[in-house]
């Protein structure tokens, strides 16, 4: 089991504990603005040579203040925060 991914996965959300986001919109990611927006650093994208997927770093996601930059700066709408 990888350790990078705690997320459950339905319908292609991967949903942590407040935090979903949909995978397959990251596929088309060329800037991975998430990573840059978030000053929690809350997320870290994978294989962004390959296929990116935005995930979120073990232990990060209570850090959250819920200031909705991310959701924002994410063209591609993959991200929605509970
Ligand atoms: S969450 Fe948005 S900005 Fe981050 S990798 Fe996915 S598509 Fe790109
Ligand atoms: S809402 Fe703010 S603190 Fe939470 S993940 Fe997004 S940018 Fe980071």
């Amino acid at each position: 089991m990888n350790m990078m991914i705690e997320a459950e996965k339905k319908d292609g959300i991967e949903s942590y504990k407040f935090h979903h986001i949909d995978t397959r919109k990251c596929a088309y990611c060329k800037d991975f603005l998430c990573e840059k927006a978030c000053f929690r650093n809350i997320y870290t994208v994978v294989d962004k040579e390959g296929s990116p997927r935005c995930t979120i770093v073990p232990d990060r996601e209570d850090f959250c203040v819920k200031c909705h930059i991310c959701t924002t700066q994410c063209k591609f709408k993959a991200l929605t925060i509970d």
